[in-house]
């Protein structure tokens, strides 16, 4: 019999472990994941980017958990020994409405108390002589590093302390007694007295496990990226983004700096045919039957089918997709966008059609379970996997 079981082997969960073990040293600890290691679905398959806190509304578990992850991951990476690089981001504008929603996004900074800088259009090409635009904002705290080398040294620390992790155990059933839960493998039975589920793309089908009606479900978005070639490692110095559509501020492609000294483009958003579907011809039929016979993921492609069909039309076409790089780097060209894999986020859509923003649990008596953690959830895991401890302190007599 174990204390605690949790579920999910990216950095969710991982970090999870790691503070539960520190906070309850003499328990027994079990973490399962389906797969032969850690981070191999969205900490394995994001851009790469220790997030500062820019877009989201002040107030919010998002925005304090950022601020706060920000620097937890920068202060986790020291201690292991792990890369990160604080190059900072630029929000470039590239026209007048554009300029509009960089004076809100200045006084969100504002609020969600940033350090940010106002740049004009020569203090932009200052900073970053291949980037044209009509001003910007930088905000020193944004980094980069390699979220999955973190999730590894999460499961490290996790095991030093005691903790024990089966990969390729792949939870299939759930049941949740009086004074148990008995978590059902393709490995076996295991028996907890609390269970955590850090379960990303399947965050809704565990929580079905326990006989519960989600009240949401998981939609799936590939997000596609392009490499480009060596010859632009340097071809910016910061992270460079356009100003997002405060209506869709998940939109919108970006140059990242990634670790390992490349350069990436994107992502997109499309509609995945399958969950943890990577490549554009991956499709479940399974998937997609749940998928558009569900009212509210229908209500949403409903609500947003011009975004929709023009993301998917750039993701069919590099053409689009270029453009949308050239606003504000016109010297990259088709030849430049090298293949990349793709990543695919697990958006969780509320019944009545809504996507849900922000961190979102569902909680029984003896279960924990993160139903929704999107980006900027890697730069989140640290204040996250605390806030979770909280909840089992809370709920643990
Ligand atoms: C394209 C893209 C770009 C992104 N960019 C950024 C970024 O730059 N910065 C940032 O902060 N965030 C970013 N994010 C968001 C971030 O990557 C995710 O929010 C975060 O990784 C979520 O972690 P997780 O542990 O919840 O999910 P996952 O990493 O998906 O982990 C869930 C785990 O649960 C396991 N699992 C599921 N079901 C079962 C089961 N039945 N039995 C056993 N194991 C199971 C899975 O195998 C998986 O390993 C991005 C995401 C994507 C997709």
């Amino acid at each position: 019999m174990y204390d605690f079981i949790i579920i999910g082997g990216g950095i969710i969960g991982m970090s999870t472990a790691m503070q539960l073990i520190r906070t309850y040293p003499d328990r027994k600890m079990l973490l399962v994941e389906k797969e032969s290691g850690p981070a191999h679905h969205q900490t394995g398959h994001n851009s790469g980017v220790i997030h500062a806190g820019v877009y989201y509304t002040p107030g919010s578990l998002k925005a304090r958990f950022c601020l706060e992850g920000n620097r937890a991951t920068k202060a986790f990476c020291d201690t292991h020994g792990i890369a990160y690089d604080e190059c900072g981001k630029l929000l470039v504008a590239t026209n007048d409405v554009e300029m509009q929603r960089m004076q809100a996004l200045w006084e969100r900074t504002e609020a969600n108390g940033l350090e940010r800088h106002w740049l004009s259009s020569a203090e932009l090409k200052e900073r970053e002589p291949n980037i044209t635009g009509v001003g910007g904002i930088f905000v020193p705290s944004s980094g980069i590093v390699n979220y999955a080398r973190v999730t590894e040294a999460m499961a490290d620390e996790f095991q030093r302390l005691g903790g024990e992790i089966r990969y390729a155990t792949e939870v299939t059933g759930l049941e949740e007694r009086a004074q148990e839960v008995v978590v059902k493998t393709r490995q076996g039975d295991f028996t907890g007295r609390y269970l955590l589920s850090c379960s990303g793309l399947m965050a809704d089908r565990v929580v079905r496990m326990l006989g519960l009606d989600p009240g949401f479900t998981i939609c799936p978005f590939r997000g596609e990226y392009y490499l480009l070639p060596e010859k632009h490692n340097r071809i910016v110095n910061h992270l460079i983004y356009p100003i997002p559509d405060p209506s869709m501020p998940f939109l919108g492609v970006h140059l990242t700096r990634m670790i390992d000294g490349t350069v990436t483009v994107g992502p997109n958003a499309v509609l995945a045919f399958k969950r943890e579907g990577y490549r554009k011809t991956d499709i479940s039929v399974g998937d997609l039957a749940r998928m558009f016979t569900n009212p509210g993921i229908l209500k949403v492609l409903k609500a947003n089918l011009k975004p929709g069909l023009h993301e998917m039309k750039n993701s069919l076409f590099k053409g689009g997709y270029l453009e949308e790089v050239r606003k504000y780097c016109p010297s990259i060209t088709k030849a430049d966008l090298g293949a990349y894999p793709a990543g695919v986020r697990a958006q969780a859509v509320s019944r009545d059609g809504k996507l849900v923003d922000d961190f979102l649990f569902v909680n029984t008596r003896r279960t924990i379970n993160v139903c929704n953690a999107p980006s900027p959830a890697a730069t989140s895991a640290i204040p996250i996997g605390a806030h979770i401890v909280e909840k089992v302190r809370a709920q643990v007599a």
